[in-house]
């Protein structure tokens, strides 16, 4: 027969460590440490296959399960001499639940089940102690009424306040026998109030029921929701845990508490952790009472306080990372009731392991293994210090971490006008485009309703390292009367209110939250540095400044991946230059305007190369549509026809004709630098030129010139040609050459299925994953907001692709262009700049079809190392971090 029930403790184990898809990490850890001879009350384990079945069989259970936890239960009996429901010896016990993977305050938990009246007056009699006796029964009532019938725990809680008033004392731990017999009197008849039923006094009613609860939690909505967000997938339910009671809540001589091996937050090798005496486990993490330093547990009872640090020291050896263990001190005898590898912040994680290599607990892999890299985000930004309660009105997408607090303004002229005169804002709009860059440049944060991970305000916070709050839907971004207010109602702030936005997790609060800094430290840089000695793949990063290029190089970037240029022609001293190349009637006007924009770019793109003094830089030619850039506001246009000595109608009319119906689809990319050749012709005119300026002043210059939105042969035949003509017409002016490369995007299915002919003309690919995703996938990254997060819901996808890449069918075309590319181009040099060069489970993608680099926002640079030498190392991080 199929085995169902492990018992543990009590001289012998059934399980171990090595079992938690089965015994789930409670059950495994409680065999385990019965195994190596800790003090661990007695129980048994009923697996999550039991649980995997209850879901699969209209919540019923496997033959014969019954009659096994029987047994449990009569061996666990016989382990400690006593017998559920028996006056005379009354075995209780605890109900708890465990998954593969924990998943804290999400699931159940009963004590003391076995209690009855007449139990409990038995108990009362052999432990003398009947005060002890009734605060178990009315927690049992409340435990039970809360997990196992739905009782909300506030109307047992109202009843324990007033039987603290009538008895005039402010303790629980006050309350004296006979208020207690009263109290559970009261939960009693609450139950029965509530639930329409009485309390069951059958113990084996207890226990199934309790059980069934467990089972039962684990598709709670919220258990549910906790898995969405920690991406835990592939378990087969929880465990079920049934273990003899001990007692911290006898007298003064017990307590119960919580450590951890070293602390969970600094990452310091300290003893960590808190306990209450005559108290019982929910009390320490209720907050009714204010628990004790760890420490001070030495004076108070110095002989557990010895044994406690000494299983300290044995967990840690044994596992080999930090635990976080839960005790109880049963009249002065210690118990262990839990061990699991501790929840820790990021930089305790990257601490820990760097300082268990280094006394020479593990090695340099499993240390890597050990942070997961997208924890790192919360060492690069600040935060929001984690001890101020927060109010959310309104969560969106975590579209880029960090913390920000400002007045809100809802233009990026007043983001900049406020910003001048010192003011700390957030720009909040219903959505951002290019005409906003330097409001957001200035804004301390940005919050949108609209759009996704990859719309423009994300996309550019993210490459600005500046926190984002996008596609908050809940908001109602009224930009006019600069105001925001909710859908049911109410204005909830205006221009100039404080606000709070955590780009970590999408929240949004009115008023200001404190922050604290960023702490990268010694321990994150020998971690990153042992990183980069694992990982195959080149890091760059995506920069369009000197100030980016220098912060992508500060955090260990090899070189620029994508440089976009579109971002070069925002600035201030700029758009009249561009605006009149667009709206230019011919060859020669557009040529003049580009006349005034060159010196511009030839020095953007000498700061970059200085910067990058020794690695590439790929640098893409211009984009966007050029209606992107155009004067939509009559202000604008009325300034544009005046320097151009044009009607404003004509302006109007020009800025009309250069309307799309499907911009993304429309005249961009390449296909602009076919209609309009002298634009590109410009770029790569100020590419040479500032290279061979910056080779003469010593730098050593690596640029690879790139053309966007390529889709067939011809297409990068032309541009490869044009870039070589305007190349070598700049160095033959001169007395000095510089060794460039040319080559595409690869963002256009058809591009990666010619791409063997493309890559005739073509030194390398860069995959520019935003666009062939919406390509691919017929999504327009610029409205998916409207539905996909419907489809995650309903998991009509298992990830959003915009974020993470979609490796079963986008992943595909990568693939194919890599070995179609490389089939007619042995050399070819094969990177990726689209979103997914930052995202873990993309670069590990990236890894294994065989990149060359992954290419992402400065600010994700670390996180790409850590996560490339985990592609490298070839499995995943196998720890419990947080
Ligand atoms: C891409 O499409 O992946 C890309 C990097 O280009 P952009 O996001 O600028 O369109
Ligand atoms: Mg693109």
């Amino acid at each position: 027969m199929h085995r169902h029930v492990y018992a543990f403790g009590g001289g012998s184990s059934d399980g171990n460590a090595t079992m938690k898809k089965t015994l789930g990490g409670k059950g495994a850890n409680l065999a385990e440490m019965a195994r190596i001879g800790l003090p661990v009350p007695p129980g048994f384990t009923i697996t999550t296959e039991v649980c995997d079945h209850y879901y699969r069989n209209e919540r019923t259970y496997p033959e014969g399960l019954w009659s096994e936890v029987d047994s449990a239960l009569a061996a666990l009996e016989e382990k400690t001499g006593k017998a559920f429901g028996d006056p005379a010896k009354p075995l209780l016990v605890s109900v708890r639940s465990g998954a593969a993977i924990s998943m804290p305050g999400m699931m159940d938990t009963v004590l003391n089940l076995g209690l009855n009246k007449k139990v409990a007056a038995g108990l009362a009699k052999a432990t003398g102690n009947e005060r002890f006796v009734w605060d178990l029964f009315r927690r049992l009532v409340n435990m039970f009424g809360d997990v196992v019938m739905g009782v909300e725990h506030r109307h047992f809680e109202a009843e324990l306040d007033e039987a603290k008033a009538a008895a005039k004392v402010r303790a629980d731990t006050d309350l004296d026998a006979a208020a207690l017999k009263r109290l559970t009197e009261r939960y009693l008849a609450v139950y029965r109030d509530r639930t329409g039923e009485e309390f069951p006094s059958d113990p084996r009613v207890q226990l199934r029921k309790a059980i069934d609860a467990v089972f039962g939690s684990w598709e709670t909505p919220r258990a549910v929701e906790y898995r969405r967000i920690y991406k835990i997938s592939g378990l087969l339910g929880t465990a079920v845990n049934v273990q003899a009671m001990v007692y911290g809540n006898m007298g003064e001589t017990s307590g119960t508490g919580v450590a951890f091996t070293r602390d969970p937050s600094t990452g310091e090798n300290v003893f960590y952790g808190e306990f209450l005496m005559n108290a019982q486990g929910e009390d320490v993490v209720a907050g009714i009472r204010t628990p004790r330093p760890i420490a001070e547990l030495e004076t108070v009872m110095p002989e557990c306080y010895r044994q406690l640090t000494e299983v300290r020291q044995t967990l840690e050896r044994h596992y080999k990372d930090i635990q976080d263990l839960e005790f109880t001190i049963e009249g002065g005898r210690l118990f262990l009731l839990q061990t699991r590898s501790g929840k820790r912040t990021a930089f305790a994680a990257v601490k820990i392991a760097v300082d268990m290599v280094e006394e020479g607990t593990i090695d340099r892999s499993t240390a890597l293994r050990r942070v997961e890299p997208d924890q790192l985000n919360q060492l690069l930004h600040p935060g929001f210090d984690p001890k101020v309660k927060r109010n959310p009105v309104a969560k969106g997408l975590a579209a880029s971490p960090g913390a920000a607090v400002g007045k809100a303004v809802f233009t990026a002229a007043d983001a900049v006008a406020w910003a001048a005169r010192g003011e700390a804002c957030v720009l909040v709009r219903a959505e951002t485009s290019p005409e906003d860059i330097a409001g957001m440049n200035v804004a301390k944060g940005i919050l949108t309703s609209r759009g996704g991970m990859t719309s423009h305000a994300a996309v550019v916070a993210r490459g600005m390292g500046k926190p984002c709050v996008a596609g908050c839907g809940r908001l109602l971004i009224d930009e006019h009367a600069k105001t925001v207010g909710l859908e049911d109602g109410g204005v909830v702030f205006r221009e100039g209110d404080y606000i709070s936005i955590d780009g970590s997790t999408g929240e949004v609060m009115p008023g200001r939250i404190a922050t604290i800094p960023p702490r990268l430290g010694g321990a994150v840089e020998k971690l990153l540095g042992w990183a980069d000695e694992t990982r195959r793949l080149g890091i760059r990063a995506n920069a369009d400044t000197p100030l980016d290029a220098r912060r992508a190089r500060e955090f260990g970037a090899q070189g620029i991946g994508l440089c976009r240029t579109e971002h070069m022609f925002f600035g201030e001293d700029r758009i009249p230059a561009v605006r009149e190349m667009i709206l230019a009637s011919d060859e020669a006007g557009r040529r003049r305007a580009l006349k005034d924009l060159l010196p511009m770019q030839r020095s953007d793109f000498e700061g970059i190369f200085e910067a990058m003094d020794g690695f590439p830089v790929t640098i893409r030619l211009l984009d966007p549509p050029l209606h992107e850039f155009l004067p939509m506001e009559p202000e604008n246009q009325r300034e544009m026809a005046e320097r151009m000595g044009l009607p404003v109608e004509a302006v109007q009319k020009k800025v009309e004709s250069l309307r799309e119906l499907n911009p993304m689809l429309g005249h961009r990319g390449c296909r602009l630098g076919i209609s309009f050749p002298e634009i590109y012709e410009m770029q790569v005119q100020a590419i040479a030129e500032a290279a061979l300026a910056a080779a003469k002043k010593g730098v050593k210059v690596h640029p690879e010139i790139m053309h966007p939105l390529v889709g067939t042969k011809e297409e990068i035949r032309m541009m490869r040609e044009m870039t070589d003509r305007i190349m070598h017409e700049v160095f033959a002016g001169s007395d000095r050459k510089v060794h460039y490369l040319v080559g595409t995007m690869i963002e256009v299915p058809r591009a990666a299925l010619v791409a063997d002919r493309i890559a005739e003309h073509a030194e390398f690919f860069s995959f520019g994953t935003n666009d062939l995703t919406q390509m691919t996938f017929g999504y327009s990254r610029d409205d998916a907001g409207s539905f996909l997060p419907g489809y995650l819901a309903k998991k009509v996808l298992p990830e959003d692709p915009f974020v993470s890449l979609d490796a079963e069918g986008v992943g595909q075309l990568v693939d194919l262009a890599c070995k179609r590319g490389r089939s007619t181009r042995a050399k070819l040099k094969l990177g990726i700049c689209g979103e997914h060069g930052g995202d873990p489970a993309s670069i590990r993608f990236c890894h294994e079809v065989g990149l060359d680099y992954v290419s992402c926002s400065p600010f994700r640079v670390p996180i790409a190392r850590l996560a490339a030498a985990h592609a490298a190392l070839g499995t995943r991080a196998d720890s419990g971090t947080a």
